[in-house]
């Protein structure tokens, strides 16, 4: 039955779940069985510590709508989710969270959305019910930071909550990239796109997965991936020293022929100018340091993820 091509997969990447797994799969099995004559699941376990590969596994055995992939260590929800797509078989392929901050009951109306002859419908958040207000802030800044730096069309507001056509995901899996940021690949992609605003619910269990620094390593992926602004700022602070010197000598040789004894020199002002321009050339060698960090993850080729069990055939 569940062998070739659902008409949906939807991918779920999931790290230290264990209590939010009897309900997801509840609203998943229910809203999944009324909606479609056949689907498949997939649970990509991104290195628990918990019970949440035993609980999957006793899933996965009693309904074989569900398969799970589980990794050798925590690679993070963009490489989980990464394996997920490159194994789901599905003729449409959602994507959404473990923790039903993500309702599954959208998942049909996403479906029906998609149908109406799109390659791919995002859920966009119009409310965020349950999380801190440095988490919000942050992340409408970070939206809105990177809308402007980058040269794509990036979606505000969304996240990885996604539903996607056969054809938009074939042209995904052949990107190559290392540092993931999928939801600005997908902007890249192009295609027929379109979103439903759905307001995205507290988590169910548990603490937030996404730590302050992996949201720093997201936040950083997504501005080296879709801009090369930041390599500019060298360029353009060079350019601003050069102007204020240049401007500054012709000051100073001004008072040397017409006004010789205000020429006292001082070395508070020369101190403030030296760590000043060593400050912001530090900053332009950070940064680029930053992309040359990029490059090397990229050409070292390793493996996106290294699966360390899976029922998947
Ligand atoms: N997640 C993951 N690996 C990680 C961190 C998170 O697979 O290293 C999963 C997590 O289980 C959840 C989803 O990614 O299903 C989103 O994470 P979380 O809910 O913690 O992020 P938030 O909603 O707070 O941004
Ligand atoms: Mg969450």
């Amino acid at each position: 039955m569940n062998t070739g091509k659902p008409p949906i997969s939807i991918v779920l990447p999931i790290y230290n779940e264990e209590k939010n797994i009897p309900v997801l799969y509840e609203r998943l099995h229910k809203v999944l069985s009324a909606n479609f004559q056949d689907y498949e699941v997939v649970f990509i376990n991104d290195g628990s510590s918990d019970n949440t590969l035993t609980f999957l596994k006793s899933i996965c055995e009693k309904d074989k709508h569900f398969k799970y992939i589980s990794f050798s260590r925590n690679f993070g929800h963009q490489t989980a989710l990464l394996a997920g797509l490159h194994h789901a078989k599905g003729d449409a392929v959602l994507s959404m969270d473990s923790d039903l901050q993500d309702p599954p009951e959208l998942i049909p109306v996403m479906y029906n959305k998609l149908k109406e002859g799109y390659d791919m419908v995002y859920a966009k958040r119009a409310e965020r019910k349950g999380e801190t207000f440095f988490k919000k802030f942050t992340a409408k800044i970070f939206y809105r930071l990177l809308k402007s730096l980058s040269n794509i069309d990036i979606p505000l507001d969304t996240g990885d909550f996604r539903i996607m056509s056969r054809k938009m995901l074939n042209a995904f899996n052949s990107m190559k990239e290392r540092n993931l940021y999928i939801r600005g690949q997908m902007a890249w992609l192009g295609f027929r796109t379109t979103y439903i605003l759905y307001d995205r619910d507290p988590r169910y269990s548990g603490e937030t997965k996404y730590t302050l620094k992996k949201m720093i390593k997201l936040a950083i992926n997504g501005i080296t991936g879709f801009s090369s602004f930041p390599l500019q700022i060298a360029s353009f602070f060079g350019m601003m020293f050069s102007m204020v010197a240049f401007l500054f000598m012709l000051k100073i040789i001004y008072s040397k022929i017409f006004e010789p004894e205000n020429l006292v020199s001082g070395w508070a002002s020369i101190m403030v100018s030296v760590m000043f321009i060593g400050g912001v050339q530090l900053l332009c060698i950070g940064i680029i340091g930053e992309y040359i960090n990029k490059i090397i993850n990229e050409v070292k080729e390793r493996p996106f993820y290294i699966i360390d069990e899976t029922n998947i055939q």
